[in-house]
Formats: C-alpha cells, structure tokens, sequence
C-alpha cells in the first residue's frame, strides 16, 4: 500500500506523532513506570478470585459503578458536594477532558518537563498544546506561568503535584494564583497522592478547579482506574463524552475488594516512603550524583557530565530497567528516574550501581 493514502486519510497530528513507547521489562527489575513492586499475598488473591467468581461477564457493566464511586468517597473522604467521573485510568480523563475543550484554537498548557501525556492527548484531539519550563529547582515559574496565561488564554492547564518527572510538589500559593489568573480550567493531577503529605481537595473551592486521581500508583496499575472530582456542571457535561461502560466488570469488582483492604496498600505505601528515603540517602552517597527531595513513589536523579546515557544502558545490560530522561528536556540533561522497588530490588540496583561506576 502506498504511503500516500495514509498520508491523504490520516489527521497529520496522528501521523506525526511517535506513540506512547513502553519498552520490554521480561525478566527485568522493573523500576521505570512508578509501579508499587509488591504483590497480593495468597490469602488475599483467594478472597479476590472467590469475588470474580459471582461476576456475570455476559451483562454489561453498571455504566455509572455505583458501589465503586462509593467505596472511593469512603476511603479517600470525597464528600456529597462533589461528583465523581471515573475513567480507564486516568489516561483516559485526560483524553477525555482534551477533547471536550477542543474548541478550534483552543490550548491547553502545563509547566514542562510534566506528565507527557497532557501533550501527546492535547494534540491527538488537535488542540495546540504550550508548555512552560518549571525553575532550575523544579518549582512552577510563577511569573512565566502568568505571562503565558495572559498570552494564550489557554482552555486548560494541567497541574501535576506531585510532578513527574521531578517528584516534587508545587507551592500551592503559586497554584492559587494560577488558578485565579487562568480564564479557563485547572485539573490537579494527584497521580502520587498517596505519596505526598497533603492533597488539594480544598482548591475545589475555585469552581475552576478540577481534581484528578488514579489507583495505579497506590498498587492497582493493572487495573486502569482513574478519577475526576469536582463540579456537578462539569462532570456531567463530561459524562457525555464518556464511553458509557469504561469501567468495566472485573475492574469494578476487583478495585471494589481492594479498596475494602485498604489499610494493607497503606502499610505498603509507607513501607515506600521509608525505602524511598534510605534510596534517596543511598544514591545521593555516589560520587557527583545529584539527588533531588521526593514526594513521590520514585527519585530524579541527576548525574556528573555525560554518564546518564551510560548507566542507565549499563543497568539495562545488568536486567535493571530505569528510566533515562537525559535529553528529553533541558532541565533534565543528565538525569535518570528511578521508581522505588522492594528493599531487595533498591540493594541490586545500588549494587549494580557500585559496580557500574568502579569500572
Ligand atoms: C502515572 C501518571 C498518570 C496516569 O495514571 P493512570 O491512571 O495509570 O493512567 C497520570 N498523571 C501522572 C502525573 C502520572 O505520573
């Protein structure tokens, strides 16, 4: 077939775009994609599967998962005065909020390096997509961010607190005025909340506001189930964009019976963060590394001149899979992300690490 029916049918932002890339981890220490690293005891996966059993897959889903929008009020204190969109992680919400705002000319913004979907979603639904570079420190650019409000009216700006990929939070004064500057809407994506020491439930105050969650990083990845919280007037217009049973059967029982055991992913995300902060202190130990504060369930790491390339090919030659941000923005020159794993994952990675750099 000749490329020029692709090129004569396709919309032009399809074919210029390269794909979300997601590389092979078979048989590789997986710390690139902020996983939580542990899996479900035998007692618990005995109970789950007994559950999935009184599953009739021959009926559709509920298309609106009543009992699971429930369970997610309960556990994370959403109170009545908000309503709730669920999505197929919250990949999906992105999506969905782009296209819903895709008037012709409209932008969407965020600061950069961010979340590289907001931009990969903003033009598949052919919106113009401006990103504006955080400080040296990672923190929002207050006065760039103003300026490039003012400039670009955009339709929507999409906060990721804590950030990936630089792990920190954003001060929620500067996001308080952004919120009140911006003529449009602002979505705080909380992919790490549970990471972090406060949320941003209260910015719902602003009828502005929206606030995006997702169970994939609490230790339900697999499961793709994302969250909108805010205003009825919104959610509702973006009810009908949504597919009516993105939700579908297994993941609404499945998130349903692995929220009623919450407080084990809690043990786990604590047990995170205390090895979060012995990784931190670990890399932080080699020669010129340079590591950066995380509230996240990963470390951004910055490495002396031109090694970051190296090591992290290294460790993949060594079945350790990270994530090489060196090159994709000029803040990051020279860094690697590195997901936090298991106390036995973290001391083959720092072993590997050792002897990658005493060659
Ligand atoms: C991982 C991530 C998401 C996507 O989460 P899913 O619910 O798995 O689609 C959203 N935002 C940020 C900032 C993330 O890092």
């Amino acid at each position: 077939m000749g490329d020029s029916r692709l090129e004569f049918l396709l919309r032009p932002e399809l074919r210029a775009a390269a794909g979300y890339q997601s590389p092979s981890a078979v048989g590789m220490i997986k710390l690139d994609a902020m996983e939580n690293p542990y899996v479900w005891d035998e007692t618990m996966k005995a109970r789950w599967f007994e559950r999935l059993q009184q599953v009739d897959v021959n009926r559709y889903p509920d298309p609106q998962a009543l009992q699971l929008k429930r369970s997610l009020r309960e556990v994370m204190a959403i109170g009545n005065e908000h309503a709730l969109l669920l999505g197929n992680g919250s990949d999906e919400i992105i999506q969905l909020l782009c296209l819903a705002l895709a008037r012709p000319g409209a932008v969407v913004m965020a600061p950069e390096p961010s979340f590289v979907m907001y931009e990969q979603l903003a033009h598949m639904a052919g919106l113009r997509f401006v990103g504006v570079p955080l400080c040296e420190d990672f923190a929002l650019d207050e006065a760039a961010m103003l300026v490039a409000i003012a400039r670009e009216n955009p339709a929507l700006i999409f906060l990721a607190s804590p950030n990936n990929p630089t792990a920190n939070v954003f001060d929620r004064k500067v996001i308080e005025d952004i919120v009140r500057a911006t003529p449009g809407l602002v979505v705080i994506d909380e992919a790490y909340l549970p990471y972090a020491e406060a949320d941003a439930l209260d910015f719902l105050r602003y009828d502005n506001v929206l606030i995006m969650r997702t169970l994939s990083k609490l230790g339900l990845a697999g499961l793709r189930l994302g969250l909108l919280i805010g205003a009825r007037q919104w959610l509702c217009e973006f009810d009908k964009l949504r597919l009516p049973y993105n939700i579908n059967a297994l993941t609404q029982v499945s998130a349903q019976f692995a929220l009623e055991y919450y407080s084990f992913f809690a043990q786990q995300v604590r047990r995170i963060k205390r090895d979060r902060e012995l990784l931190l202190e670990s890399l932080g130990e080699l020669p010129g590394w340079q590591v950066f504060p995380s509230e996240s369930n990963f470390i951004l790491a910055r490495l002396p001149g031109n090694q970051a390339k190296g090591v992290f090919e290294a460790l993949k030659v060594m079945h350790i899979l990270i994530k090489c941000l060196d090159g994709t923005h000029p803040l990051l020159h020279d860094c690697l992300r590195i997901t936090v794993g298991t106390p036995e994952e973290n001391a083959r990675l720092m072993a590997a690490l050792h002897q990658i750099l005493d060659r």
